[in-house]
């Protein structure tokens, strides 16, 4: 699969390989860490527990999303 980011990213946020993994597996979100070159590891986000990398994420599944909806 092919995406090319067009818009900012919904999240971003620190994870853990494992919570990472999650993302990955699921089709309802696109995920790409900040920075590749990235050497500091931070808390993880989701579980707390564990340390990470930067990640950015996007969720390709909308369906209460419309462009109605706006922010401002
Ligand atoms: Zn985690």
């Amino acid at each position: 699969m092919q995406f090319t980011p067009k818009k900012k990213p919904d999240m971003e946020i620190t994870l853990c390989s494992g919570c990472a993994s999650f993302y990955y597996d699921n089709k309802n979100y696109w995920i790409e860490r900040i920075n590749k070159q990235q050497k500091a590891l931070d808390e993880c986000m989701i579980c707390r527990n564990r340390h990470g990398y930067d990640f950015k994420i996007w969720k390709l599944k909308s369906s209460s999303y419309n462009c109605k909806g706006g922010s401002q």
